[in-house]
C-alpha cells in the first residue's frame, strides 16, 4: 500500500507540507485500508452523513451533461462582448430560475470586445501550405493586405531574449515551444507565458510579426487561440498561434535550414466597450445565511469553437452541484451562491466586478471548476503554513477527505488556487478579501488537446467523468454549507 498524503497528514501533522516543496505526488487513489486508519483518527462529523447521502443521490439521475448542451446549443462561442455574449447571460438567467435557484440575477460587466475578423496565414516557400493558424486574443491586425516575412525559429521565451536583433529585424518570429502533457496540467503554466510575451519582446528586436506553436497537447491541425498583452510602451506587431501539426512542419523545414517564407492577414481589432454580465443565483442558508460558499465557472468562451470544455463544463458543475444542494433533505446552514463569470478569458472584468460589489459580504470558502469534464483526482485544501494549529486543520479536512477518498480522490495538502476568476476574492487584503478556497483538481491529461480550439464542442463532452467532478464538487460544497464551527 502506497503511503498517501490524507495519511500522511492525520499521522504526523509537521510532514503535512508533502508534495508541496518536492516533486508532485504520483495521483494514487486512497485504498480502503487508508480510508480506515484514517477513520481512527478523527470521528465523522454530523453532517458526513448527510454528504454523503447527497452524492449519493446524484450518482444516479445528474443532468450535468444536459447543461453544457443547453448552453453551448444555446450561445455557442461567446467572447465577452460578441453576438453570443448576451445569449449566454440569458440561457445562464433562465436555467438558474428553472433549476430553482433564488435571488437569481445578472448583475452588469462592462468589458473589452475583441473581433477576430477573417485571417489567413499560408506559406509562400518552400512550398504553398495553408496553415492552420489563429490570432491571438488582444493581438493587433496586419495592414489591409496581409504582409510577407521570412521565418527565424527560437524553441524558447529564453532564447527569444537572447535572439540577436539582425536575425529578428524585418522577420516573422517563430517560437516553437512545445506544451508537454500532464494530469494536473503543469505543462500549460510552463508554456503561457510564449503567448501572453513573445510579441513584445520579438516587436522590441524589430520583428514585424510573431507566430507560436500552439499551447495544447494535440497533435491535430486545430489551433489554439488564447490572451496575449503588449507590454506597456512596447510596438506592437500581430501575433497568431498555428497548430501543432503545422508547427511540425514549420520546424523540419527550418531545422533542415531550408528558407521558409509566410504570408500573414490578420484582420483582428478592438471591439470597444460592451456590456455583459456575471449570472448569480444562491440556495439560501439557514442560521448562517449570510456567510457564502462561492462556486464559480466562467461563462463566455473563446470564439473559435462552441466553449464546451471551457467552461460550459464548468458551469454546469457548479449549477447541477447547486441543483442538488436544494434537493437535500438538510437545508445548507450558509448560502451556496453559484456564479457564472463574465470575461475570464479576455479581461477578467467580471471577477474585478463581483469582488467589487461583493467583497464585504463574508465568504467562507470558494471552489472553481474551470478544468473541463475530467474525473476529480485530488483535493486540496488550505495550507498548513500560515496557520498555528495543524492538528485542528488536519481535523478539519479530514473527514472530507475520507468521504472523497471512495471516489478516488486523493487528499493533496498542496496550496489551493481556486482559479483565476476567485483571484480578486482569494487575493490577501488590501486588494482581495482573504477568501478561503478549496481545489478540486480534475484530470487535465486531455484538456489541452481541446482547449481555446475550434473543436471544443459538446461531441468532445465525456459525460461520466463530468458527472464524477460534479459530485466531488457537491461533497465540498454541500460539507462546506453545513460545516459551522
Ligand atoms: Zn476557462
Amino acid at each position: 500500500m502506497r503511503l498517501s498524503c490524507s495519511l500522511v497528514l492525520g499521522l504526523v501533522p509537521a510532514l503535512a507540507s508533502c508534495g508541496a516543496a518536492g516533486p508532485r505526488p504520483e495521483p494514487v487513489a486512497n485504498s480502503p485500508d487508508s480510508v480506515e486508519e484514517s477513520a481512527v483518527l478523527v470521528p465523522a462529523p454530523a453532517w458526513a452523513a448527510d454528504v454523503q447521502t447527497l452524492v449519493g443521490r446524484a450518482s444516479e439521475g445528474a443532468r450535468t451533461y444536459e447543461l453544457v448542451e443547453g448552453l453551448t446549443d444555446a450561445a455557442g462561442p461567446r467572447l465577452a462582448g460578441s453576438a453570443g455574449d448576451p445569449l449566454a447571460v440569458a440561457w445562464g438567467t433562465a436555467a438558474m430560475q428553472r433549476l430553482g435557484f433564488a435571488n437569481v440575477r445578472a448583475e452588469p460587466v462592462t468589458v473589452r470586445a475583441w473581433v477576430r475578423g477573417e485571417e489567413r496565414v499560408e506559406v509562400l516557400a518552400p512550398v504553398p501550405h495553408r496553415l492552420a493558424a489563429a490570432a491571438l486574443g488582444g493581438s493587433i491586425g496586419t495592414p489591409p493586405g496581409g504582409l510577407d516575412g521570412e521565418l527565424v525559429r527560437v524553441t524558447s521565451l529564453e532564447a527569444l531574449r537572447a535572439l540577436s536583433p539582425e536575425l529578428a529585424r524585418g522577420r516573422i518570429v517563430f517560437v516553437d515551444q512545445r506544451m508537454a502533457r500532464a494530469q494536473d496540467g503543469h505543462g500549460y503554466g510552463e508554456t503561457v507565458p510564449v503567448r501572453g510575451q513573445s510579441a513584445s519582446i520579438a516587436a522590441g528586436l524589430g520583428a514585424i510579426a510573431v507566430i507560436i506553436r500552439s499551447v495544447g497537447t494535440d497533435a491535430t491541425r486545430f489551433a489554439h487561440t488564447g490572451a496575449m498583452r503588449y507590454a506597456d510602451g512596447a510596438p506592437q506587431i500581430p501575433a497568431a498561434a498555428v497548430s501543432n501539426a503545422d508547427a511540425d512542419v514549420l520546424g523540419r523545414w527550418l531545422e533542415r535550414g531550408e528558407t521558409v517564407r509566410l504570408h500573414l492577414e490578420l484582420g483582428a481589432h478592438d471591439g470597444g466597450e460592451a456590456q455583459s454580465a456575471n449570472v448569480i443565483g444562491e440556495i439560501p442558508g439557514t442560521d448562517r445565511a449570510e456567510e457564502i460558499v462561492l462556486l464559480g465557472a466562467h461563462l463566455d468562451s473563446w470564439d473559435l469553437g462552441r466553449g464546451a470544455v471551457d467552461d460550459g463544463a464548468g458551469c454546469a458543475i457548479v449549477m447541477e452541484a447547486g441543483r442538488w444542494i436544494r434537493e437535500a433533505s438538510t437545508r445548507p446552514r450558509r448560502t451556496v451562491r453559484v456564479v457564472l463569470f463574465a470575461n475570464e478569458e479576455n479581461g477578467l472584468a467580471g471577477a474585478r466586478a463581483y469582488a467589487a460589489a461583493h467583497h464585504e459580504e463574508p465568504h467562507a470558502l470558494g471552489i472553481e471548476a474551470d478544468f473541463g469534464d475530467g474525473r476529480a483526482w485530488a483535493l486540496r485544501t488550505p495550507d498548513l503554513a500560515d496557520r498555528p494549529d495543524p492538528a485542528a486543520i488536519s481535523a478539519r479536512w479530514d473527514p472530507l477527505a475520507r468521504l472523497l477518498a471512495p471516489m478516488g480522490v486523493v487528499w493533496q495538502p498542496d496550496e489551493p488556487h481556486g482559479g483565476a476568476d476567485l483571484g480578486p476574492m482569494h487575493a490577501p487584503p488590501p486588494e482581495g478579501a482573504a477568501m478561503p478556497v478549496v481545489d478540486v483538481v480534475q484530470d487535465g491529461t486531455r484538456y489541452f488537446d481541446l482547449h481555446h480550439t475550434a473543436n471544443d464542442v459538446l461531441t468532445e463532452v465525456d459525460r461520466a467523468s463530468l458527472d464524477h467532478a460534479m459530485r466531488a464538487v457537491l461533497a465540498v460544497a454541500y460539507a462546506a454549507s453545513l460545516d459551522v464551527e
